[in-house]
């Protein structure tokens, strides 16, 4: 098919080209009637690309045009899904098209969500309903104003097809995901469980290539790698936290070496404060629960660390010991990231060995008075005076609150206020906006989504309309569901 609107776009494929092993090259499905539905223009300009011109490419966008240079493939994988393993997961609905440079000189991933079936489909039909894909796009928009890093979409298209999900005909979609790589510890897992160490090697040096260079030069680049992957996970899972982001489904195929959030599935905002809270429907033990995903962190990198072993040393006694070593720093190192991110969210003057307990009180004080999480810390400067200003009413009982605060005042820094509301956002993506935005456009309205994208642009900006507020009481417990 044709496709006269769209721009040049300049496709490398090193993915392809050096890791060929791990990709089957593959078409995407020609969909009957293609239609962009949401376009992100300020990603397309971002990566340098001719925004105007791209906002109309619904055949590519659809996966029914492949334009040159590019070199649609599916990637292969592993993973331990909620804690079980499988050898062989890959892009079962997905295709990485290639990568363009951004304007900044970054190497970037287009890969297309939702454009049919692959090699690595298994039991599925390798589409997307245009609601999840809605939903990806919207939760990556959030998390990037919120200044976390994170894959974000450049374009949802439906397809023109219906698809089945639950017995319910949807409007089928595609996704365009722009991600700095899509390498995932499951990648390394993937060499790892078949013994391949050679072809380990070279995704090794592929990935501390494109993203951690300086590893090249360390005496040990397997150890370094591990350590830069390592660091950025302890700041990204400290950074979801702040926010109350669940994000659902922490699989090792779900993790990024680069650092990136990925893969926005069962995902949502905790909105009342409950280190249990889970919204996915099939994570009944809680397994990925907010308050669990600092140990689920830790687990993974362990599982990152086993398939080092064989780069790390040949004696592999030797190895494993190194790792560990590196292992057991995991806690602590985000145990500083979370205090770091609880300074900043609570404008603490400097650094004091008590701040750690401080935030720790806070937390004990929300547990079991339901107080809206983004709301109590964005009313925070309500509190800076003398009384708890309007933070007590989002609490059941605010006896606790009360005893905290005094000792919080004492730790303030001087410009606080102004501090506060820079750190803790009044818009995050509530879960009844979202339904509402993604029902609207089920149906054909894309303006309550365009207004929700709207609101998550600005999450520090002052408001307080219905994108600051919670839920309304009658919208009830919310659950999410996976392989949408
Ligand atoms: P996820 O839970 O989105 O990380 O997906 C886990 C695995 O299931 C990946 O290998 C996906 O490619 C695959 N998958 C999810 N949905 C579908 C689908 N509709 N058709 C084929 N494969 C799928
Ligand atoms: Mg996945």
């Amino acid at each position: 098919m044709d496709s006269p609107v769209l721009p040049p776009i300049r496709f490398d494929n090193s993915y392809a080209r050096d890791l060929a092993d791990l990709t089957v090259a593959w078409p995407p499905e020609e969909p009957p009637a293609p239609g962009v539905v949401a376009f992100n223009r300020d990603l397309a300009e971002e990566l340098g690309l001719d925004a105007q011109a791209l906002s109309g490419a619904a055949e590519f966008f659809a996966g029914g045009y492949v334009p040159p240079g590019a070199k649609p493939v599916a990637q292969a994988y592993a993973g331990h899904q909620f804690g079980g393993f499988s050898p062989q997961l890959g892009d079962g609905r997905a295709l990485l098209m290639g990568e363009v440079i951004d304007a900044r000189g970054q190497r970037r991933d287009i890969h297309l969500k939702g454009s049919g079936r692959t090699p690595f489909s298994r039991g599925g039909d390798g589409k997307a309903a245009l609601g999840p894909m809605l939903r990806e796009y919207a939760m990556g928009e959030a998390m990037h104003a919120l200044g976390i890093p994170t894959t974000r979409a450049l374009a949802v298209a439906t397809t023109g097809e219906t698809i089945l999900r639950d017995m319910k005909p949807l409007p089928g979609a595609v996704l365009t995901r722009v991600a700095a790589s899509h390498i995932r510890v499951g990648t390394f897992q993937f060499f790892a469980a078949r013994g391949e160490t050679d072809r380990l090697r070279r995704l090794m040096d592929y990935t501390i290539a494109r993203h951690y260079p300086q590893a090249a030069g360390a005496e040990n680049p397997a150890l370094a790698l591990f350590d830069a992957v390592a660091a950025g996970q302890v700041r990204l899972i400290a950074e979801w936290m702040a926010v109350g982001f669940v994000h659902g489904v922490m699989n090792t195929d779900n993790m990024a070496l680069s650092g990136e959030t990925i893969d926005y599935g069962p995902c949502a905002f905790m909105e009342a404060y409950a280190p249990g809270t889970v919204f996915s429907s099939i994570d009944r033990q809680g397994r990925y629960a907010w308050g669990n995903q600092p140990l689920i962190l830790g687990w993974n990198l362990a599982r990152f660390a086993e398939t080092l072993v064989p780069l790390v040393d040949p004696d592999g006694e030797r190895a494993v010991e190194a790792l560990n070593t590196r292992l057991q720093g995991i806690a602590p190192a985000y145990r500083a990231a979370w205090v770091a991110v609880m300074r900043r969210k609570l404008a603490l003057d400097g650094e004091d060995p008590g701040d750690g307990d401080l935030a720790d009180d806070l937390l004990a004080a929300m547990e079991g008075q339901g107080p809206d999480w983004t709301l109590t810390f964005r009313r925070l400067p309500t509190a800076i005076g003398g009384d708890s200003g309007r933070i007590a009413p989002l609490f059941t009982d605010a006896g606790a609150l009360n005893d905290w605060l005094p000792r919080w005042r004492a730790r303030l820094a001087p410009d606080a206020a102004a501090r506060l509301a820079a750190a803790n956002p009044a818009v995050i993506p509530r879960n009844h906006l979202v339904e509402e935005a993604l029902d609207a456009a089920t149906v054909g309205d894309m303006a309550p989504f365009e207004a929700l994208i709207a609101a998550l642009r600005e999450p520090f900006a002052y408001r307080t309309d219905r994108y600051a507020l919670p839920a309304p009481r009658g919208f009830g417990n919310y659950v999410t569901y996976c392989g949408t």
